[in-house]
């Protein structure tokens, strides 16, 4: 009796962001990133955990083009960052990514709409068009009736809404997150953190950095980073390491 060959697994989708053998070192001699070989698929949301000093932020600057590796290569939703300018780059973070750190720097005196709006200004939306995004990106994190505070009326949660509200006004395909509940009690963290699930379940793809363990506990994905290094990946799908596939 011949036995029926294993059927081939389907083809994965190529990744929104791939790093490939990615080193980063700091003048110094201080090599943050190690060979990190990392794919994140269009609407994962994905933690990334690991003590301080561990590499997680300038993993972030990576994937987010901010900075250029030393070595690997880097593609972010199908652009290799070798390939393009640092004009092209910022065009692409500019239109795919979107940042929320730990500490939002909200202007003084700037009402929570302008500060959303604000986030499309590089973007060439007219005025009108920027605040009308604005206030449905308001919505989105649940501030629709915070829309004319000013910074100092609002609580440090509902201040990390508005960073992420600005964070996703541009409608990035990706959005990075640096311990964005570093600075919250436990209650406005979580809520920071249904927020992020919230934004993938509606297609954004999200990375978060946290060395809260608890947090990371509860995504589906968690990274681990250890000088550097991926030392751990809850990924459930097996992805072909650099150079053993084409
Ligand atoms: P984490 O976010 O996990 O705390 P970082 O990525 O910030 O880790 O830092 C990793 C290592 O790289 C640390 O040793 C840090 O001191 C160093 N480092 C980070 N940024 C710079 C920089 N701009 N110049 C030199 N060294 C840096
Ligand atoms: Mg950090």
């Amino acid at each position: 009796m011949t036995t029926a060959p294993a059927p081939r697994p389907a083809p994965l989708p190529a990744p929104l962001v791939e790093l490939r053998d990615v080193s980063k070192t700091y003048p110094g001699r201080v090599t943050a990133v190690d060979g990190v070989n990392l794919a994140v698929g269009y609407g994962e949301l994905v933690a990334v955990v690991g003590r301080s000093g561990s590499g997680k932020s300038t993993l972030l600057h990576l994937m987010g083009t901010l900075d250029r590796p030393s070595a690997g290569r880097i593609t972010v939703d199908g652009h290799d960052m070798a390939r393009l300018s640092d004009r092209e780059l910022s065009a692409l973070r500019a239109q795919r990514v979107g940042f929320v750190f730990q500490q939002f720097h909200l202007a003084v005196g700037v009402p929570v709409l302008d500060a959303v709006a604000d986030g499309l200004l590089y973007a060439g939306v007219p005025r009108r068009e920027r605040r009308r995004r604005a206030a449905s990106a308001l919505a989105r994190v649940g501030l629709d009736h915070r829309t004319s505070h000013l910074p100092n009326q609002l609580s440090g949660g509902e201040r990390q809404r508005v960073a992420v509200a600005r964070a996703v006004v541009g409608e990035p395909a990706l959005l990075l997150a640096d311990e964005p509940t570093g600075n919250l009690d436990s209650a406005s963290g979580a809520a920071v953190l249904g927020l992020l699930r919230e934004l993938r379940a509606s297609g954004t793809t999200v990375v978060v950095i946290t060395h809260d363990r608890e947090l990371a506990a509860r995504l589906d994905r968690r990274v681990e980073i250890r000088d550097g290094r991926v030392v751990g990946d809850t990924s459930g799908v097996l992805r072909p390491r650099a150079g053993v596939m084409s």
